[in-house]
């Protein structure tokens, strides 16, 4: 019979993290490899408590302080991002190599929508440039609430 367990054999090819890990010389344990497949795996941006969470479904002795002190390194190493969406939360998400994309968090239900633009892109690098500096860093997010949901519907509204 099928198995419910439909997660990932730890067995099979090693995560991008865990790649991009030993590229940078650092030792995989196995608790390592298991939060790195985990964030390989996450379609959304999961906060620690999150990470710890799904970590745990894989192998139970796990520790929220190594979770912290994992993610703390990856982090470190640039080897995801951590971002911050207003609700003082870190949340992570595999470092994006070739692809650069953006989020717009909706301000209702905490969903993260990610965005790319080329436009935005190209004003981002002229903005520094204007100021005479190579961009090299940034950070942008966008908050918003759905269309005809009642607030925030009336712009013409001030309040101030
Ligand atoms: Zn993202």
């Amino acid at each position: 019979m099928a198995k419910e367990n439909t997660a990932p054999d730890m067995n099979a090819s090693a995560s991008s993290i865990e790649r991009a890990c030993i590229e940078k010389g650092m030792k995989m344990t196995d608790q390592r490899r298991v939060i790195a497949r985990v964030l390989s795996d996450a379609t959304d941006h999961p906060d620690v408590e999150g990470v710890f969470r799904r970590a745990s479904e894989i192998d139970p002795k796990i520790s929220i302080a190594t979770v912290y002190r994992t993610l703390r390194l990856f982090d470190i190493a640039n080897i995801i991002d951590r971002h911050e969406f207003g609700d003082g939360r870190a949340r992570y998400e595999v470092a994006a190599e070739g692809s650069h994309h953006h989020h717009l968090i909706d301000m209702k239900t905490g969903r993260v929508l990610e965005f790319e633009n080329e436009e935005l892109e190209n004003i981002k690098r002229r903005i520094a440039r204007e100021l005479g500096y190579q961009l090299v860093g940034e950070r942008l997010e966008l908050y918003g609430v759905p269309f005809g949901t009642g607030d925030g519907a009336s712009e013409s509204d001030n309040e101030g």
